[in-house]
């Protein structure tokens, strides 16, 4: 049985100091889902005290104002899924979390745990990155806001340091003239977590043009990004198959100039290019 102290703050000014009086050697513990498995393992030694986030109010619920959707990082993926304001205004971040695990997982699992974890195959991040979020950090420091696009370092680091809290996430709503879509492809149908994704915003002007398009790959690259060069082929121009064929190929090769060829570029490289072109079909 591994050692360690259990604290459950009532508050953030609590668990902030809590985090600073363990420094490195502290682990937040939320809906528990990534960190339990990893505390089971017998080569990983465990912190000095796990701090149980989950009796912080002030750390749920989705919010919006007139232009944004605030989301408070104790939000699970259940609850995320079956937000109306999240399936009107971000429609591939409501898809995102109905494909997460399973039920138990998506009623345990939370969106804050998710993108702290930062997995590469972690399903809000790509959707979050297409939305353009931010998220907002607290420690006894202060706060700070940093854009999601600068957050990942690699998978499983973050530019958080140690002793700092997710408080919010949050993003401008998508114009209804925005279409959105986001796919998955994993090992089977159920319960499987992305060997590849793909988070698509597509907007048409009142001609049909494209006018804007955002396509932000999941599993793919060492860390997520936008995919600009792909997304400039677009702009401008009529959607068509041959187009969203055309752009899935820029993404694959996106994809094969940062990793190189692997024993597995044989399967993504034509499954990346094709979940670009189905996502964007289905946005028009
Ligand atoms: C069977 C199974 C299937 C899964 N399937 C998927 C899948 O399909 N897609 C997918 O993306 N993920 C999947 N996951 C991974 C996991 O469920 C998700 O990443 C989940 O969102 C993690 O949230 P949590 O609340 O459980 O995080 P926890 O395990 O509690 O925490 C994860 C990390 O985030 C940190 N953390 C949590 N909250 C905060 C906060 N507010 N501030 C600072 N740090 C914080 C913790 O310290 C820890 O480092 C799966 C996991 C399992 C076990």
């Amino acid at each position: 049985m591994k050692q360690f102290e259990y604290f459950s703050p009532k508050n953030v000014v609590e668990t902030c100091a809590l985090l600073k009086e363990f420094e490195n050697d502290a682990q937040i513990l939320a809906g528990g889902t990534d960190v339990l498995i990893e505390l089971r393992k017998s080569s990983v030694k465990p912190p000095r005290a796990i701090i149980d986030i989950n009796r912080l109010n002030e750390l749920k619920g989705i919010t919006e104002t007139e232009s944004e959707i605030i989301i408070k990082p104790l939000t699970t993926h259940t609850e995320l899924g079956s937000s109306s304001s999240i399936k009107k205004h971000a429609r591939l971040l409501h898809i995102a979390a109905h494909v997460i695990g399973s039920p138990q997982i998506r009623n345990r699992g939370t969106i804050g745990g998710n993108i702290m974890n930062a997995a590469a195959c972690a399903d809000t991040v790509p959707p979050l990155m297409a939305l353009d979020a931010t998220v907002k950090l607290l420690s006894v420091n202060g706060e700070r806001i940093v854009p999601i696009i600068d957050f990942f370092i690699k998978p499983y680091q973050t530019i958080a340091i140690k002793n700092e809290l997710l408080m919010e996430i949050r993003f401008p709503k998508l114009l209804d003239s925005m279409k959105s879509m986001f796919l998955k492809l994993g090992r089977r149908n159920a319960l499987a977590i992305s060997r590849l994704s793909v988070a698509a915003i597509l907007r048409k002007s009142d001609s049909g043009l494209i006018q804007e398009v955002r396509i932000v790959p999941g599993a793919a690259f060492p860390k997520w990004q936008r995919m600009t060069e792909a997304e400039k082929i677009l702009v401008g121009q009529k959607p068509s198959k041959e187009l969203f064929i055309e752009t899935g190929k820029r993404v694959s090769e996106a994809m094969i100039s940062f990793t190189g060829r692997r024993w597995s570029t044989e399967y993504k490289e034509p499954v990346i290019a094709v979940l670009v072109r189905r996502a964007l079909e289905t946005c028009q």
